[in-house]
């Protein structure tokens, strides 16, 4: 028994949001640094709300460096 292969069967590549929505805290900048800190607390606080505040925070910092 074979069964025929119509399509070939494109592997399932999920995208890692987590990398693209988290901005990596610019070294020497307390700022940032707070803004890392701060986005950890609210992770492991299941607080989903203020880690994408951080985040965004964080993205717009480099235009203060
Ligand atoms: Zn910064």
């Amino acid at each position: 028994m074979s069964e025929p292969r119509t399509y070939p069967s494109a592997p399932v590549v999920l995208p890692d949001r987590t990398n693209e929505l988290e901005p990596t805290p610019v070294d020497g900048c307390l700022g940032c640094l707070e803004l890392a800190k701060v986005r950890d607390w609210a992770r492991a606080g299941g607080d989903m709300t203020t880690v994408t505040d951080c985040n965004v925070l964080m993205a717009r910092h480099p235009d203060g460096h």
